[in-house]
């Protein structure tokens, strides 16, 4: 048996009154990528940001690596942090530095990386995402297919151990949808552990070990694609698959 890298016990999270996560408990096993969807206000961005605490859960555990988080001090819950890349809707680059740049501050300021190491990190991962001929550009020339790719890389450069992607797509033109889906899929393809929160039912079916669907702060249901968009077991998630398919 794995240990898994993510376990969640019994999460529940509300903003005052609105409880928004009622009791979750999940895991995720090394390697996987996991995709949460639901509906719009279900709480798959709290859920995500509750997973590297960027918002603490009102009760429950949250694991990352066999350590609960919800017990560590400031000090090593950001040390655990950095090793979960996350990456947003919107792409928030640091507008004054070049792509190269971007890349390079975290592991130079928070891994004390030497610049010539930063900087061959930074290509690397450039090459990855296929903007290393954009590695001197500034993020406002960017178009934002580009700027999350770069937002990817940057994430990267942390050597992380799983990355969150909280809607990566969702403030795309749709030409531009593929080229970070397609990013995505070959970091899944190398191994990486992702959970994903997305709209994107192609990139679910094809790169998805998993999808959990979330709805009135549960998550409904924990399948695997194919048998989610085949056999959905709840009316819930009957419903939303007839929305959006
Ligand atoms: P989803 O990502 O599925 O659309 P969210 O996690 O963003 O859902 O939001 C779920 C609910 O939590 C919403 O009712 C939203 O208003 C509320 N919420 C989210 N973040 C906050 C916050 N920082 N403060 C107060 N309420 C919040
Ligand atoms: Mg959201």
């Amino acid at each position: 048996m794995t240990k898994p890298i993510i376990e969640v016990k019994n999460l529940a999270k509300n903003f005052d009154k609105n409880v928004v996560l009622k009791d979750i408990t999940e895991q995720v096993d090394p390697g996987q990528v996991v995709v949460v969807i639901g509906p719009s206000g279900s709480g798959k961005s709290t859920f995500l940001r509750c997973l590297n605490l960027l918002e603490t859960p009102t009760s429950g555990q949250v694991s990352f690596d066999g350590q609960d988080l919800t017990t560590l001090d400031t000090k090593r819950v950001n040390a655990l942090r950095e090793e979960m890349g996350m990456v947003f809707q919107s792409f928030n680059l640091f507008p004054n530095m070049s792509v190269l740049e971007n890349i390079k501050l975290a592991p130079m300021k928070v891994k004390g990386m030497g610049n010539d190491e930063a900087t061959k990190l930074a290509h690397q991962l450039l090459q990855q995402v296929n903007l290393d001929d954009h590695a001197d550009a500034f993020p406002t020339s960017l178009s934002g297919g580009q700027a999350q790719r770069v937002a990817i890389a940057r994430a990267l450069a942390m050597n992380p151990k799983v990355m969150l992607f909280d809607e990566p797509t969702s403030a795309l033109d749709p030409e531009m949808v593929g080229e970070v889906l397609n990013v995505m899929q070959d970091l899944a393809a190398q191994g990486m552990t992702m959970v994903v929160v997305t709209h994107e039912m192609g990139f679910a079916k094809s790169v998805a070990d998993r999808v959990w669907f979330m709805d009135d702060g549960y998550i409904q249901e924990n399948s695997t694609p194919a048998d989610f968009f085949a056999h959905p077991k709840t009316d819930r998630a009957k419903d939303f698959l007839s929305k959006i398919l």
